[in-house]
């Protein structure tokens, strides 16, 4: 298919294509997909403002009305999912396979959105004095920014608007400036879910396009209560803060450097299979990638070997094309990061299998060969996520280091251990054990399920999103406590006798 047929198949126009500020390159041959238009600054206070007024609306409306809203996207997302995962690979440079991944996960929180919106309990809570009946109720919190990155450049707006929605709050989506395509095709979607639901208020799903200076608007507006902040550390240590600052309440969702133990018990046929997946999917471009491997002495020559042979064979190229498993990086700049990066490896000591940039047989793009580096020890370099498809080994001998080593890093992620020894599995996920927001057993760090809470710790940002009972970061809380006697007992005994 040309780019032009994606595209359109997409439900991108000429006008969404051209005339604008913003140029879009394609990462698998760097061609220019569009130039599209930038959201003015100066919009933004009324862009805000519209979100505010269809709060008033919105809040109102039954949840389980404003679940069919989130049913009926998960409709539309079903019947473009192709287009729209072919898209992503257009854009991101995925994998078809990935591509059409991210869209079933868009999918998938939408079905549990529809659940969670007849599921939005609260509590009843004993009270200490007599007559008194004491409840907890979730109310809707206002609009919420959507910042997100350009590694799940749809995912990760359907993860925040489907619990915001049926949760009663309107969302305003600021995609990473790498991505805007793949967000107006889904607004475009969004756009005949509500067509469809019918009396949704204006201003309810809003989307604006633009760097820094446009997510800086959502950041320091008071009006918007919640901001959901995707992508690096560095970002969100201004987001953050920022957010913080106004008294608005910010769910962060920052980098990782996430690690795989591997024990002398792992069955290696799984952990070189799950470490493949984990290091060089998505070209080593997950917040949750595979980064470290923390093995034990005794067997680390004989992985280290199986993986610099499975390395050896995978095929990278364009990642629309049956077959490969290694699509380009976003951009030449990224490429530059990960050179520079083995090179600080290796005046660190590291011994850097592959890590080559490709340039043959392929398109012009950020094509690489995964890198695998064996490190003397846990280095500054090591400690950095470097956003591609490095994986440096680390050696251990006594479990209690293995553990040390994969919390020594400042982010908190994700993290895993390959052992079939039930205590070393148990330790790792107890409290002593991994200090990670994600810690799985004998499967890899990432291709995470919609179902759990998604986020990590530490500079991580501390921020969760998806399942569990994550809907609580978009939702306020209220305590009440009703007196049906005809007395007026004060709490701890209190006495205040006029
Ligand atoms: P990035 O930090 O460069 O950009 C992310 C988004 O933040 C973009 O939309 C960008 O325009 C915006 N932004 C940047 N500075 C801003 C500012 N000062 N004010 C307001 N908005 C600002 O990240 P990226 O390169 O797009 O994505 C890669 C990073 O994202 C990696 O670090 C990865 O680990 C992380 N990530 C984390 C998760 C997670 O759930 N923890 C998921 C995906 C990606």
């Amino acid at each position: 298919m040309t780019h032009s047929a994606t595209l359109a198949a997409a439900g991108l126009t000429p006008a969404d294509l051209t005339g604008g500020t913003l140029t879009v390159r394609s990462p698998i041959d760097g061609a220019d997909l569009a130039r599209v238009h930038e959201t003015p600054a100066s919009e933004m206070p009324v862009l805000i403002a519209r979100a505010k007024s269809a709060f008033t609306q919105w809040r109102t409306v039954p949840a389980p009305r404003r679940g069919e809203l989130v049913r009926l996207l998960g409709e539309e997302l079903r019947a473009a999912k192709a287009d729209l995962g072919a898209l992503v690979t257009l854009e991101v440079g995925k994998i078809t396979s990935e591509g059409l991944g991210e869209v079933q996960e868009m999918i998938d929180i939408c079905d549990f959105a529809v659940g969670l919106s007849r599921q939005l309990y609260g509590l009843t809570i004993a009270s200490e004095r007599p007559g008194h009946r004491m409840a907890e109720t979730w109310h809707p919190i206002g609009p919420v920014g959507v910042i997100s990155a350009f590694n799940f450049p749809v995912a990760v707006w359907s993860w925040n608007a489907a619990l915001a929605l049926v949760c009663g709050n309107p969302v305003i989506w600021k995609p990473s400036e790498k991505t805007p395509l793949t967000a107006i095709a889904t607004m475009r979607i969004m756009e005949r879910a509500l067509a469809r639901f019918g009396d949704a208020p204006q201003g309810l799903c809003q989307l604006v396009i633009g760097g820094p200076e446009i997510g800086a608007a959502l950041v320091d507006s008071p009006d918007v209560p919640v901001l959901s902040a995707t992508g690096s550390t560095r970002m969100g240590g201004i987001v953050g803060p920022k957010v913080a600052a106004r008294w608005g309440r910010p769910i962060l969702e920052l980098g990782g450097n996430n690690a795989m133990i591997v024990a002398p018990s792992a069955d290696l046929d799984m952990a070189v299979r799950a470490i493949v997946f984990g290091a060089v999917g998505t070209a080593g471009q997950r917040c949750t990638s595979l980064r470290r491997l923390i093995v034990h002495r005794s067997i680390r020559d004989d992985l280290v070997a199986r993986l610099t042979k499975a390395y050896a064979s995978l095929p990278i190229g364009d990642p629309r094309a049956e077959g490969t498993l290694i699509g380009p990086l976003i951009d030449e700049a990224a490429r530059d990061r990960m050179m520079h990066q083995l090179t600080r490896a290796r005046a660190d000591g590291g011994t850097v299998h592959g890590g080559q940039p490709v340039t043959q047989g392929v398109s012009p793009g950020a094509y690489v060969t995964p890198a695998l580096v064996e490190m003397p020890a846990q280095t500054a370099t090591v400690r950095e996520e470097t956003f591609a498809p490095i994986l440096y080994v680390l050696t251990y001998d006594a479990f209690d280091d293995a553990i040390a080593l994969q919390n020594d890093v400042p982010q908190g992620l994700s993290s895993c251990i390959f052992t079939l020894n039930l205590r070393e599995a148990e330790t790792f996920l107890s409290a002593a054990g991994s200090d990670c927001g994600i810690a799985n057993v004998n499967i890899g760090p990432s291709g995470a399920e919609i179902g759990g809470a998604f986020g990590g710790e530490k500079e991580t940002g501390g921020g969760r999103e998806s399942g569990s009972d994550a809907w609580k970061g978009y939702m306020r809380r209220q305590t009440s406590t009703v007196n049906y006697s005809a007395h007026l007992p004060l709490a701890q005994g209190v006495r205040f006798d006029l």
